[in-house]
């Protein structure tokens, strides 16, 4: 009830999401902006965490080799869609892209000699994945910014977690990478693990702070009910810390990244150096490419097959792996463009004006309203900034939206290959 009135009030609009089979003729490849970043998953990964809601399936050499294939297919499928718009950035992630280094760099030629693509080059890496070969690869692949998905330096939390390496290996690693003079270097920290407590969560703060790294990545473990993790913390009683002490967690986290030099640059991130910041979710368009690879431009909202034999399958055939399309309304598309500037948080009037020719205050008078009754959010020069209590309402929000609305999404794409419809 809660969501239809929501929906109600802030969409304006009584029925559900609608995600329809693809079918030729409904996506306008057109509205690809000018400007487009782009997105290739590697669903590869050699064991798979507990906690993992991303669509991935088990490493095989062969499956591997014929994915990239299928990947490179895709991309020229494009060729005629995207034309000569520009590629203004690749983040390549995963499952554990690294796993597939070799093939990832016949895959980016194929974007360069095809696509006018000038910007940075991002990938997510695992950390056991680091060694001098495999950095060297990726500055000649001209990959820029890295991931490196720590999560804790605690071996326990790291076992309890399914991640196959230590403390020592992160140190060995982290070291590795300095050396190598990346432009942004992130590290994700993952706060809330079961049985963590504050005093663990500053020990990994000041750990990571210590490697004077370009920026952080910290959020908290989401649960999504579909993953056995979930199960288990139900099964066994495990505790976590509520919604109110991971507010505190954040006032810490705060605190501490500020006493270390470091600006907090959206709601999860915290960067020393700014222009170059690893960014992968905040694109205003993006093609993605890959097995469950989703897509946004115009008014489109659009997911490959999360399957990754039909993926490879639907290419070696020569068809286009789009598996199903929501068609926004235009207040729809203001909200979701609303909802990742409120990650980032600040949201631009000037930039809201430009994309959807309105007013944003005038378009949303009662999110202005509570805005400021709530203390949210405060205006300076012409952009909203989100207050403190601004982005712990805006965490709360995306754990329900993940929680409530991707969990069926994704379970349902890695349950069916090929879905008619769904409505959330
Ligand atoms: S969390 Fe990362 S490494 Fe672990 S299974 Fe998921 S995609 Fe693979």
């Amino acid at each position: 009830m809660v969501t239809d009135l929501l929906r109600r009030t802030i969409l304006k609009k009584k029925e559900k999401f609608l995600f329809k089979r693809y079918e030729k003729g409904n996506i306008d490849f057109n509205a690809i902006n000018n400007e487009v970043g782009i997105y290739i998953h590697i669903p590869f990964c050699k064991s798979i965490c507990p906690y993992c809601p991303y669509n991935k399936v088990l490493y095989e050499k062969n499956k591997a080799q014929r994915y990239k294939e299928a990947l490179i297919k895709e991309i020229l499928l494009y060729k005629e869609k995207i034309g000569d718009k520009k590629i203004t950035s690749i983040y390549i992630g995963g499952g554990t892209p690294t796993l597939l280094i070799h093939e990832l760099e016949d895959v980016l030629q194929v974007v360069q000699e095809n696509y006018d693509f000038h910007g940075d080059i991002g990938i997510e890496i695992y950390p056991t994945a680091v060694n001098e070969e495999l950095l060297c690869k990726l500055k000649e692949m001209k990959i820029n910014l890295i991931s490196l998905g720590v999560q804790t330096f605690d071996d326990e939390k790291l076992k309890f977690l399914g991640r196959a390496y230590t403390e020592k290996e992160i140190h060995k690693a982290i070291t590795l990478i300095k050396t190598f003079h990346f432009q942004c270097v992130d590290i994700d920290i993952m706060t809330n693990i079961p049985g963590q407590t504050y005093e663990d969560i500053k020990n990994d703060l000041e750990k990571v702070y210590a490697y004077e790294i370009d920026q952080l990545s910290i959020y908290p473990l989401i649960v999504f009910p579909m993953t056995s993790l979930s199960r288990r913390i139900k099964e066994k009683g495990l505790t976590r810390f509520s919604e109110w002490e991971e507010k505190k967690i954040l006032q810490m986290i705060d605190k501490i990244s500020i006493e270390h030099g470091y600006e907090r640059t959206s709601i999860w991130t915290y960067g020393k150096n700014t222009e170059n910041r690893y960014t992968s979710v905040t694109r205003e368009s993006f093609v993605g490419f890959g097995a469950g690879a989703s897509s946004h431009f115009g008014n489109y909202f659009y997911m490959n097959t999360f399957h990754t034999d039909a993926y490879i399958k639907a290419l070696e055939e020569e068809k286009i792996p789009i598996n199903m399309v929501n068609t926004m309304t235009g207040r729809e598309k203001m909200i979701f463009w609303l909802f990742w500037r409120c990650y980032d948080g600040v949201i631009d009037q000037k930039r809201f004006y430009e994309l959807f020719g309105k007013d944003m205050k005038k378009e949303f008078q009662l999110l202005f309203v509570l805005l400021k009754l709530f203390l949210l959010g405060k205006e300076k020069n012409g952009k909203v900034v989100l207050t403190d209590l601004g982005r712990f309402i805006y965490h709360y929000v995306e754990k329900q939206y993940s929680i409530h609305y991707l969990n069926y999404l994704w379970k349902r794409s890695m349950e069916e290959a090929w879905i008619e419809e769904i409505q959330i």
